[in-house]
C-alpha cells in the first residue's frame, strides 16, 4: 500500500488530562511519575476500519487488561469501560475531523495512565490525580511480503523483572531487546529465561511441532497478549490442537513453525532464528490457517458491532460511540 500524504498526521489530536490538544502542544510536568520512575501503565488496541465503520477489536479484553494493570500497581482506574470507549471515540473523531486520519484507515489507540505528578519520592504519594493520555494514529500492519517470506528473529536471555504480566511503561528491558534486534537486522528478539521461552520484546511467541500449536503458559513471566486468548479461540475454530506448556530453547529451535503475535503485527511467521531456518524456512500451514481465521474474526466483530448484536449492554459494546 502506498502511503498517501495524509497517512500519517505529523501532529495528531491527543487527549491529555481532560483536553484534546495537538500532540505538539501536549505537555506533562517533569515530576510526572511516568517520567521520573516509569510509574505507569499503558494499553494498545487496534481500531479497524471495516464494514463501513470503525471497530475497536477485542476492546473489552483490552480494557480488562488495562483495569488489571492499574489495579496491580494501586492506581484507581480513571474511567469505566464505557468511559474509555467514549474517550477513544472522541479522539478518533477529532483526528478524522482534523484530516489526520481517514475513516477508511485502520488505526491504533495508545492509552497511558501514570500515577500522576508529585514531589519526588519512591513510595506512592497521597491524593494525586493520575495522568491520562490517549493517542490515535494510523496503523500500518505488516505487509504481504513480510507475511509471504516471514521475518528473521534473534534470541537473547530475558533479563527483565518478574512482573511482566503488568503492561508497565517501565520498558527498558524491552527497549534493549528491540534494539538488539535492530542492531542484528532482525524483526524481533525472542527471549529465554533460564532456558525456557518467554516472549518477544513486544510480542508473544508461538511454536508448532507436528501440527500442535504451543505457547508458554500465562504467568508473571510474560505479558498476556490480547491475541493469546484470541489465538486459543482461532486454533479451536481451525481444529488445531493447542497446548500451553513450558517450551525449552531446544524445543523452539526444532520447531516446524514459529509465529509472533501482537496488536500491531497480528500474526507473523518467523522463518529464521539466529541465522538458522525455522522448519522448512517458509511460513507454515498453521500460520496460514491462523492468519485467515484472524482476518475472518476482524470482519465478524466489525459486522456484529455494526449490528449492535453481539452484546446486550453498551458497556460491553466494541463499537466506538460517536
Ligand atoms: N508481550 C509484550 C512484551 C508486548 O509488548 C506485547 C504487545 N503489547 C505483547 C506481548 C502482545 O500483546 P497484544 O497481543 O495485546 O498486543
Amino acid at each position: 500500500m502506498s502511503a498517501a500524504v495524509s497517512d500519517v498526521s505529523p501532529d495528531p489530536v491527543v487527549y491529555l488530562n481532560g483536553e484534546l490538544v495537538p500532540l505538539s502542544e501536549a505537555r506533562v510536568p517533569v515530576l510526572d511519575r511516568g517520567f521520573i520512575f516509569g510509574d505507569g501503565i499503558y494499553e494498545v488496541a487496534p481500531l479497524y476500519a471495516l464494514e463501513g465503520g470503525r471497530t475497536a477489536f477485542r476492546l473489552p479484553q483490552h480494557l480488562a487488561r488495562l483495569a488489571r494493570s492499574v489495579d496491580k500497581i494501586g492506581i484507581v482506574n480513571p474511567f469505566s469501560n464505557d468511559g474509555w470507549r467514549k474517550l477513544i471515540g472522541r479522539v478518533v473523531n477529532a483526528n478524522e475531523a482534523a484530516g489526520g486520519l481517514r475513516a477508511d484507515q485502520d488505526a491504533i489507540a495508545y492509552i497511558q495512565v501514570t500515577r500522576g505528578v508529585a514531589k519526588r519520592g519512591h513510595a506512592f504519594p497521597a491524593g494525586v490525580q493520575p495522568t491520562v493520555f490517549v493517542m490515535v494514529t494510523p496503523l500500518h500492519l505488516p505487509d504481504a511480503a513480510q507475511r509471504a517470506q516471514g521475518v528473521r528473529c534473534v534470541s537473547a536471555e530475558d533479563r527483565r523483572w518478574l512482573n511482566c504480566d503488568i503492561k508497565s511503561v517501565s520498558l527498558l528491558g524491552n527497549v534493549l531487546m528491540a534494539q538488539f534486534a535492530a542492531e542484528n537486522d532482525a524483526f524481533e528478539t525472542i527471549q529465554f529465561r533460564d532456558g525456557m521461552l518467554t516472549e518477544g520484546s513486544s510480542s508473544n511467541v508461538w511454536m508448532v511441532k507436528d501440527g500442535v500449536l504451543s505457547a508458554p503458559p500465562r504467568s508473571n513471566k510474560i505479558l498476556e497478549g490480547i491475541r493469546y486468548g484470541l489465538i486459543e479461540e482461532l486454533s479451536a475454530e481451525c481444529a488445531i490442537r493447542f497446548e500451553a506448556r513450558e517450551i525449552t530453547e531446544a524445543d523452539l529451535r526444532a520447531a516446524d513453525e514459529i509465529i509472533v503475535s501482537s496488536a500491531t503485527k497480528e500474526v507473523l511467521p518467523v522463518t529464521q532464528l539466529d541465522g538458522q531456518p525455522v522448519g522448512s524456512g517458509k511460513p507454515g500451514a498453521v500460520f496460514a490457517a491462523l492468519y485467515a481465521a484472524y482476518q475472518r474474526a476482524k470482519v465478524k466483530e466489525a459486522q456484529e458491532a455494526q449490528q449492535g448484536a453481539k452484546h446486550e449492554s453498551a458497556e460491553q459494546s466494541e463499537r466506538l460511540a460517536v
